[in-house]
C-alpha cells in the first residue's frame, strides 16, 4: 500500500536587535555568563511593564515584505500564551495568535501561514543531577515564528525550505539565523495518509529540537518511516510531541501534544493595541537585493551555471568577489563565465589547501588579467590554470608570471610560419590526406606544430595557418 507524506514547518529564528523584546537588556546571543541581562521586566517582577521593541517589529514586517505576505497595517496586537514552566517566569509568554503580523506569502513554492513575534524562554540547564538552572539572558529575546501550510511532501523540501529561509534571513540582516546556536530553530508537523484517504486525515506528530539541517532531513526521514511501518503493523499513530536522538537515529516520544486551547490565549492588557498603518513611514521597509532575484540576476545577466549562482548567493566573500570580477569585464558575458569557472572550479580548489582564503590573497584585478589574456588566446587554457597556481603559491601579476614561465601563446604568424613550413614539408602523407578531404588530419597537423613548439603555440592560430597554407 503506498503512503504519502504532508510536512509543515514552524520555524523560529532570533532576531538582532540591540536589546530584547519588551525591556532594555541587551540581547547578546554571544553572551556566555549566566543571568547578566536581566532586569525586573523579563525577571517578571510584579508591577513592571513591558514596551514593545520596534526593530523586532521591523524586522517581521520586513520578512513579511520578502515573502510576499499580507502586513497587519490595519490592526495587530500580543497575546498571553499561558502555560507553567521555570523557563518562563511571568507564567505565560508573550506572543501572538489571532492577529499577527504577517499573513500569508510564499518561499520556494512553499505557502506560508503566517509570521508572528514573540518573547524567547530562558534557557534551562538539565545536566545537573540533583537540580537544574536557568540562564535568562535568552528570556525575553525577540523571536520570530513562521509557520508554513502542511504542503511539504518530503524532508528534501523542507530542508530546501529551511536553507532558503535562513539565506533570506541573513540577506534581510533580521536574525543569523546559525542553527547550531539555536538563533534558528525547526519543528516539523508530519503525517502520512495511504491512498484513498483524505490528505490531512493522518495524525499530525511534532517532532522538536530540530538543531541542524542535517538532523532536520533525518529526522524528518526517519518519522515518515516510522509512521508508515506503525501503520503497515496495524498500529495507531498519537498526536504527541517527539524529539530526535543523534544516537540512535530516531525519534522518541516527549509529551502528548496541548491543543491551542489549553494555552488559554487572551490578549495582554499590558500592551497597547497597533495600527501600524499609522506609522508606516517609521518603518524601513527598503529591502535588499533578495537570495532569488540575486540567482536569477546572476543566471540571466552573465549566463552562469546555476551552481554557480548558488555558491556567490550563499557564501558572500565568493559573491562580492565575483561582482567585482564581473564589474571589471564590462560585464561581458562570455568573460564572466569564464571568470566563473575558474572562481568556483580553480580557486576553490586551491582554497581548500590554504589558511586564509585565496579570495583576500589574489585580487579581483588580477584574475580580471587572467580572463583577459585567456579569453584573447594569448594563453592556453592549461596555461591560465599554471598561472593560477603560481599566483596562489607566490603571487604576482599574470603578465608578469606568464612572462617568466614561458606560458605566453606564439601568435606571431611570422615566428610560426616556418614551423608550418617544416610541418607540411615533413608530413606529406597527412597534407595528402587533407586535400583529399579527411578533415582529422589537420589536426593531426596542429597536433605536430604544439609538439614543435613545446604547447607554447596558440592552436587557433596554427590551424588557421595551416588552412591557408593547404586550402
Ligand atoms: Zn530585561
Amino acid at each position: 500500500m503506498s503512503y504519502t507524506s504532508v510536512i509543515g514547518l514552524e520555524i523560529h529564528a532570533e532576531l538582532h536587535t540591540n536589546t530584547k523584546m519588551f525591556c532594555s537588556c541587551k540581547n547578546d546571543p554571544e553572551e556566555t555568563r549566566p543571568n547578566v541581562n536581566v532586569c525586573p521586566v523579563c525577571m517578571a517582577h510584579p508591577g513592571t511593564l513591558p514596551v514593545i521593541n520596534k526593530k523586532a517589529v521591523e524586522h517581521v514586517l520586513r520578512v513579511g515584505s520578502a515573502l510576499g505576505g499580507a502586513l497587519a497595517w490595519e490592526y495587530t496586537e500580543f497575546d498571553r500564551k499561558n502555560y507553567f514552566y521555570p523557563d518562563i517566569p511571568k507564567g505565560y509568554q508573550i506572543s501572538q495568535y489571532a492577529y499577527p503580523l504577517v499573513s500569508g506569502g510564499m518561499l520556494s513554492g512553499v505557502e506560508i501561514t503566517r509570521v508572528h513575534l514573540e518573547e524567547d524562554t530562558a534557557t534551562s540547564k538539565h545536566d545537573m543531577s540533583e537540580y537544574s538552572l536557568v540562564d535568562f539572558n535568552r528570556g525575553g529575546v525577540p523571536l520570530m515564528e513562521l509557520v508554513t501550510e502542511p504542503v511539504i511532501p518530503d524532508a528534501e523540501t523542507a530542508l530546501s525550505f529551511a536553507k532558503e529561509l535562513r539565506l533570506l534571513l541573513r540577506t534581510l540582516g533580521a536574525s543569523e539565523a546559525n542553527m547550531e546556536k539555536g538563533q534558528m530553530r525547526v519543528e516539523a508537523n508530519i503525517s502520512v495518509y495511504k491512498e484513498g484517504e483524505e490528505r490531512l486525515s493522518g495524525t499530525k506528530v511534532e517532532v522538536k529540537n530540530l538543531n541542524s539541517f542535517r538532523v532536520v532531513g533525518k529526522a524528518i526521514e526517519y518519522e515518515i518511516k516510522r509512521q508508515i511501518a506503525a501503520r503497515e503493523a496495524g498500529e495507531e499513530i498519537m498526536q504527541e510531541t517527539r524529539g530526535w536522538d543523534e544516537n540512535t537515529g530516531e525519534t522518541f516520544s516527549q509529551r502528548k501534544k496541548e491543543s491551542s486551547h489549553d494555552y488559554r490565549y487572551f490578549p495582554d492588557p499590558d500592551l497597547p493595541k497597533l495600527v501600524l498603518k499609522e506609522m508606516k513611514n517609521e518603518f524601513d521597509l527598503e529591502l535588499p537585493e533578495l537570495p532569488w532575484e540575486k540567482r536569477e540576476r546572476y543566471t540571466s545577466r552573465y549566463g552562469i551555471k546555476a551552481e554557480d549562482a548558488e555558491s556567490y548567493v550563499n557564501f558572500d566573500e565568493m559573491g562580492v568577489y565575483f561582482e567585482r570580477v564581473a564589474e571589471l569585464l564590462g560585464g561581458d558575458r562570455d568573460r564572466v563565465k569564464l571568470a566563473s569557472n575558474y572562481i568556483t572550479s580553480d580557486m576553490v580548489g586551491l582554497n581548500a589547501g590554504r589558511e586564509t582564503s585565496i579570495f583576500a590573497a589574489i585580487s579581483p584585478e588580477d584574475i580580471a588579467e587572467l580572463v583577459e589574456m585567456a579569453h584573447a588566446g594569448e594563453i592556453s587554457s592549461r596555461g591560465a590554470k599554471d598561472i593560477l597556481a603560481h599566483m596562489n603559491e607566490k603571487g604576482g601579476s599574470p603578465k608578469d608570471i606568464a612572462e617568466r614561465e614561458g606560458l605566453f601563446q606564439k601568435s606571431d604568424e611570422g615566428e610560426l610560419g616556418g614551423i608550418v613550413e617544416t610541418i607540411i614539408a615533413r608530413e606529406e602523407k597527412a597534407v595528402a590526406e587533407y586535400r583529399a578531404g579527411k578533415e582529422q588530419s589537420l589536426q593531426y597537423l596542429v597536433g605536430q606544430g604544439m609538439r614543435e613548439t613545446k604547447g607554447s603555440a596558440n592552436p587557433g592560430v596554427l590551424k588557421k595557418m595551416c588552412e591557408e597554407k593547404l586550402g
